[in-house]
């Protein structure tokens, strides 16, 4: 399903190519591209993240391509942006949200944890409006197995690095939720104000789910912003077998669920949701 090539001769390559005359028959493109790339199609594929897309989703996607609809604006994006909110909104429900919740698409899961963590911080903070005041300092509570787009998002934000808390996991790659207290409370005393704790329902590499219900208990008593990070792990709530794994997942305050990991559409696509749809502005 591979055939790895080392970067400088897939540079050379393509440098080679790209100066050549234009192709008329783009067919010999099409194929070189096909060849060259992971064969996720294959059946010999197996699967990292990225899943082989259903084969109607290839249709729609040259679909989607011949439309070119932007969705910044509602006419530019008439269907898109009805289809947006019907889908995020049946997935709340799946999810076990109540009819409150709504949501929009990102373009990945990064980028989603990052509109989430902004979101928690409009919520508790007044940075939106007035920036950073003197004596703000912001942070989130993690697991040190999530996904470093968190680390990344809470620096992009202006947390710096003691503004991102690691807090241990145990011999199953969960967060220790017995250590929340402890961590919250360092941070109270250093002077930072904790404006979410992130769990993970399914972390990348071992795919591991937060105790939910805990965190979000903890989050209550707190006030404290509750986030799931559920890009490959939240659609469990779609099997009877496995939804177990995101019980507590409709208490946290918004939630991540990549659509091109388990459920198989082309990347990015990703849908963020939040418990109280209006949050979402
Ligand atoms: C893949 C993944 C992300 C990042 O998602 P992208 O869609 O690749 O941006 C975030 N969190 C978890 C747990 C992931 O598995």
């Amino acid at each position: 399903a591979i055939s790895w090539q080392h970067p400088e001769e897939q540079l050379k390559y393509w440098q080679h190519d790209f100066s050549k005359p234009t192709l008329e028959e783009p067919m010999e493109l099409f194929t070189d591209v096909m060849e060259k790339s992971v064969q996720v199609h294959r059946r010999k594929y197996l699967g990292h993240q990225t899943t082989p897309t259903l084969p109607v989703t290839v249709l729609s996607g040259a679909l989607i391509s011949l439309l070119n609809q932007g969705m910044g604006v509602y006419e530019m994006g008439m269907v898109g942006n009805t289809l947006e909110k019907i889908l995020t909104e049946d997935l709340a429900q799946t999810l076990g949200y109540s009819a409150e919740a709504s949501g929009f698409v990102t373009s990945g899961g990064s980028l989603g944890n990052l509109t989430a963590l902004l979101a928690a911080r409009a919520a508790v903070t007044k940075v939106w409006r007035k920036g950073y005041e003197e004596g703000l300092k912001p942070a989130v509570l993690v697991s040190d197995e999530a996904h470093y787009c968190i680390d990344r998002a809470a620096r992009i934000m202006g947390f710096g690095d003691e503004g991102i808390i690691k807090v241990p996991v145990n011999d199953r790659f969960q967060l220790r939720t017995e250590l929340l207290e402890e961590y919250y409370q360092k941070a109270v005393a250093d002077g930072r104000q904790v404006i979410c704790v992130v769990g993970c329902a399914g972390t990348t590499s071992t795919g591991s789910y937060d105790d939910l219900e805990t965190i979000a208990d903890f989050c209550k008593q707190y006030s404290i912003w509750f986030h799931v990070d559920g890009a490959h792990g939240a659609p469990a709530a779609f099997s009877t077998h496995y939804k177990y794994l995101v019980k507590g997942i409709e208490q946290a305050d918004s939630v991540v669920v990549d659509y091109h990991k388990m459920m198989m559409t082309p990347s990015l696509s990703t849908a963020l949701i939040f418990k109280r749809g209006s949050d979402a502005y």
